[in-house]
């Protein structure tokens, strides 16, 4: 008999390893953090687990993982789901944002790390303002993140104007904010909290800025996080300032390598796809917010060159199920064939691939002895989902966000029957609750609300 922290029982375990398939009344055994077996159950007796939780009515996935977000954006929910892309970026996101006050990050990244364990995602990799503020909610709810400081050296609520003009005292204020970060908080909570630097976007910063990132990165021996291609507008000014597609304009900057997370690649060419798979640099894909914009980038195009992939959600709802739905039905209707993606390569895409782009495929993504204990916990005992199986198909099209009733990070339940362990919710919401009148009257302000 082995003594352990934690066994998780399933009726149906995912394990997403390659070797294994689905698997009926299965275990997962946790000891120090790590799993230390993953599979069919054991004979009674076989543990003594401080701690148990599951049974026969779940299905326990790896979490998932989110390679593109930003957790407190949910200020703009709603505000930018109805207005074309550019309209959103520039018109609204750019000019509220900047008028976000400290205690309001702060309380925007409690609730975006709430939700985000909530959903079933375990780790995130996010990129905006107060990095430091979200690295605090992380640690203290039990969230996995990447986290960057957004970097750039334009007056971002100007673009609208067309002014482009780079500023040199905002890069590098945003850029010492960033380093700072990154040299207090990378490798925090056991390796649990890490730090990216991020360059926002391929036309947002000057090239000796793009420069500047890269070798604060390498010196600091962390990665990039960047949006490129992500809107006309942007590739519009790298052609009309650079004369190459954005992809093509990093590779050449010597910015692009395996540590940099290239987020949309919507308006990418061939040339600038090209330049992505010869640096080796990955892609997040973010499935909800194409659609909802009007656009598809090339799936096919860019898997088919090998450049490694994953699924994120940006600053949609953060629902790791309608991400894959909407993955799936969005590349099935483009190739006119329901064999484009299976229901498995989507579930691959939110955990294993994700892991991969993030560096992380040897810590988390799957269920195997020797990973770091990241998992969920879907409950399938609810009517939407009878009868369950235990098909990918099951879980992508049929589960959603609130299925998820308990989640493991690091070892650690940091939620059990949909209860955070380390968070209290109603202060967070009477927290929004008192903000949202202010922001209301600042997006009518800005012109982006009616009275
Ligand atoms: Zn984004």
């Amino acid at each position: 008999m082995r003594e352990i922290d934690l066994l998780v029982r399933a009726g149906f375990l995912y394990p997403m390893t390659g070797e294994l398939p689905v698997l009926r009344d299965a275990e997962v055994a946790v000891d120090d953090g790590r799993i230390v077996h993953a599979g069919e159950r054991l004979p009674a007796g076989s543990w003594r687990a401080r701690r148990e939780i599951g049974g026969p009515t779940v299905a326990v996935l790896p979490g998932f993982v989110n390679a593109h977000t930003h957790a407190a954006s949910l200020v703009f929910r709603g505000r930018t789901d109805d207005v074309a892309g550019g309209s959103a970026l520039y018109d609204v996101a750019f000019r509220m944002e900047k008028t976000i006050g400290r205690e309001e990050w702060r309380d925007l990244a409690w609730a975006g790390a709430a939700e985000m364990i909530r959903s079933g995602f375990t780790t995130v990799n996010d990129l905006w303002y107060a990095p430091d503020l979200l690295a605090e909610a992380c640690a203290a709810s039990g969230l996995r993140a990447q986290i960057a400081n957004k970097v750039f050296d334009v007056a971002l609520d100007r673009l609208a104007l067309d002014d482009y003009t780079h500023q040199p005292a905002i890069g590098e204020q945003r850029l010492r904010e960033g380093v700072d970060f990154a040299e207090r908080w990378h490798g925090r909570e056991g390796g649990r909290i890490q730090a990216r630097l991020g360059p926002h976007a391929s036309d947002t910063c000057s090239p000796a800025l793009h420069r500047q990132l890269r070798a604060e990165a390498d010196r600091l021996k962390v990665g990039l996080h960047v949006h490129t291609a992500q809107s006309r507008r942007e590739v519009a000014e790298i052609r009309r300032a650079q004369d190459r597609g954005p992809l093509e304009y990093l590779r050449d900057l010597g910015v692009l390598a395996p540590d940099v997370v290239v987020a949309h690649l919507s308006f990418a060419t061939d040339a600038d796809l090209d330049a992505v798979a010869a640096t080796g640099a990955t892609y997040a894909h973010t499935p909800t917010i194409y659609p909802r914009r009007g656009w598809y980038p090339r799936f096919d195009a860019i898997v088919r060159r090998g450049i490694a992939t994953g699924f994120a959600t940006d600053w949609m709802q953060n629902d790791p199920f309608e991400m894959m739905r909407n993955a799936v039905n969005a590349l099935r209707l483009v190739a006119g064939d329901a064999g484009a993606i299976s229901c498995r390569e989507a579930l691959w895409y939110a955990t294993v691939g994700a892991a991969r782009i993030m560096g992380l495929e040897h810590e988390i993504g799957t269920l195997a002895p020797g990973r770091k204990a990241d998992l969920v916990l879907v409950e399938l005992d609810r009517s939407h989902l009878q009868p369950f199986y235990g098909d990918y198909a099951a879980l992508v099209f049929y589960a959603r966000a609130d299925d998820v009733v308990a989640s493991v990070i690091d070892g650690r339940v940091v939620m059990e029957q949909r209860r955070l362990a380390a968070v209290d919710e109603a202060q967070i919401q009477r927290a929004l609750r008192r903000h949202a009148a202010s922001w209301q009257q600042r997006l009518v302000g800005l012109g982006a609300l009616r009275q």
